[in-house]
């Protein structure tokens, strides 16, 4: 057993990890305020089915009704349309967030959700140029929601769209048209849109009656110009990346990837499935985050499953939401839960916000704390009333800052089929026991993320910590382990399986700054420790947590004053 040298352990992560810098001026509250309720604009954008206002101006004509025999060119912009994002990273541009100073809690209403749009009219019409993506989707929406049944469909000039190479592929929820030759991945995509639905219908706790009839257009395109030159890509879209959805229509631009065409069929196929079944999306986030959340898939063996988990970057070519995260993360751009939720419509002329709102919902979705209270939002996805954000805030804010604390320990250290189960942090209840003239002792798992021991050490302390007894860090083939860890293999710069400890200090938790657990030291089998400021000992074995589900057995711990 050797000896490391004395260090010190302390809240140094306050310095390790200062403030996202943002690349912008700095935001003034009144700023913020106004921004926000541009995004309110966009709430009420979503909750309006796009092809209302294809047909008419948004406010000042009765709405169309599906027997409308064609679309006229409308005099503003369509309010429900969504876009995908670019697949890689564009140049920066101007932030959508504007963070609360250090300490301040959010005012009331957080600017998170909605409420009607005060903006003028921006006043898009006929002989002025396209609407950029953000103007599109910063529109006021006060029209109301229709229902599907009233939402008009644009027409299709069948004959016209076969004159330029553009063919049919016909499934029961998806026709979809593309000037791609034949070829299984191609072909097989309306399949895969007809696998989605009932998926959407289970977790959007939509009744499949009611979906029946549920049945877009989608347009693939290879060569933009065929389709506006059929009359199926209307100049009055704006110059979107990726893809696009208004009304029953989507469309979506050809990718290098059958992954990540795919994953943008299911993007845009859930902006309509949660625009027309559910009357609306919610604010960027959520809507974005969802479409990210359904879009990311598993496509084998004619099995679909959304949702997914990427194991590792090589299923899902294209997509990359977890390198962004991490990129962005050791630029000290990592944000906060409510930074995302703070994104307005223009952040997603980016790709980076795509990755924050999957992560986002994906944290959400499989983090019991608020699992119940996000499953819950599809109930709210038409909420006009402009509170969808503030609400679910309001419903898990006496345990946000440990959400905050245990979103920032998840993006931090975020890895393909990062395992979120396993590697939540295991407090303990009960008051921690001083470590003194008595020895105290914990027994850590090798198979979870934080845990605490339950001991506290106290500030200006010094703390002999010894870690005993043989673990598993693989299954196949079986891989011991000792608490040294491993040196042939690496994880995060230190040996594979080592001890590592973190002091938890819970007024830095509570005040929702960065949180102490990020500040970790290797400990090994034996550590004398010198304590700054004092707090409970947390430990776990150094691994990725995507690689806790293999790993078995238990390391006794002792903590004594030497
Ligand atoms: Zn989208």
């Amino acid at each position: 057993m050797r000896e490391r040298s004395s260090q010190a352990l302390h809240a140094r992560c306050f310095l390790l990890l200062p403030e996202p810098q943002r690349v912008t001026e700095p935001m003034s509250c009144l700023r913020t305020f106004f921004l926000w309720r541009s995004a309110a604009g966009l709430l009420l954008a979503v909750c309006c089915v796009a092809g209302l206002c294809l047909a008419t101006g948004c406010q000042s004509e009765p709405p169309p009704t599906a027997s409308a025999p064609a679309a006229r060119p409308r005099t503003t912009p369509p309010a429900s349309a969504r876009n995908t994002p670019p697949n890689r990273p564009a140049p920066p541009v101007k932030p959508s967030v504007a963070k609360p100073p250090r300490g301040i809690e959010p005012p009331a209403n957080l600017g998170l959700g909605g409420s009607e749009s005060t903006q003028p009219d921006t006043g898009f019409g006929p002989g002025r140029r396209s609407p950029n993506l953000g103007e599109l989707m910063d529109q006021p929406g006060a029209a109301p929601a229709v229902a599907p049944s009233k939402t008009p469909r644009m027409a299709i000039d069948q004959a016209k769209t076969a004159s330029r190479g553009i063919r049919k592929i016909s499934g029961k929820h998806l026709d979809l048209y593309t000037d791609l030759p034949a070829s299984p991945a191609i072909d097989e995509l309306t399949t895969v849109f007809d696998l989605a639905v009932p998926k959407w219908c289970a977790y959007f706790d939509v009744p499949a009656e009611k979906a029946a009839d549920f049945r877009m257009s989608g347009f693939l395109m290879g060569d933009a110009n065929n389709f506006r030159a059929a009359g199926l890509l209307p100049g009055s879209l704006p110059n979107f990346p990726n893809g696009f959805q208004q009304g029953w229509e989507f469309w979506v631009r050809e990718q290098e990837d059958d992954y990540y065409r795919r994953h943008l069929l299911l993007h845009e196929g859930t902006h309509g499935f949660m625009n027309l079944m559910l009357g609306g999306a919610g604010p960027p986030w959520y809507s974005e985050g969802m479409a990210e959340l359904f879009g990311t898939h598993r496509w084998e063996n004619g099995q679909l499953t959304m949702q997914y988990n990427p194991p590792d970057k090589t299923e899902t070519p294209g997509w990359g939401r977890v390198k962004i995260i991490r990129d962005e993360t050791a630029q000290q751009r990592a944000l906060s839960l409510l930074d995302v939720m703070r994104y307005d419509s223009r952040a997603h002329l980016r790709v980076e916000p795509y990755a924050w709102c999957w992560a986002a919902c994906y944290f959400l979705e499989h983090y019991p704390p608020t699992r119940q209270a996000f499953v819950d939002l599809r109930a709210q996805a038409a909420d006009r009333q402009g509170d969808f954000t503030s609400a679910f805030y309001e419903k898990l804010k006496p345990q946000w800052p440990e959400i905050d604390e245990q979103w920032r320990i998840y993006t931090q250290g975020i890895e393909y089929g990062y395992d979120l189960e396993r590697a939540l942090i295991q407090h303990q209840t009960g008051p921690a026991r001083e470590a003194g003239a008595q020895p105290q002792e914990a027994v850590i798992q090798a198979d979870r993320g934080w845990q605490s021991t339950g001991i506290m050490l106290a500030s200006n302390g010094r703390y002999l910590i010894e870690s005993t007894g043989s673990f598993q860090i693989a299954r196949e083939p079986a891989w011991k382990c000792e608490p040294n860890g491993v040196t042939i293999h690496y994880y995060e710069g230190q040996p594979l399986g080592i001890m590592m400890g973190a002091i938890r200090m819970d007024e830095a938790a509570l005040a929702g700054g960065p949180t102490t657990l990020l500040n970790s030291v290797p400990l090994g089998s034996s550590f004398l420790l010198t304590v700054q400021q004092g707090g409970v000992l947390y430990l776990k074995i150094n691994e990725s947590p995507a690689s806790l589900a293999d790993n078995a057995g238990q390391i006794q711990v002792r903590v004594s004053v030497p």
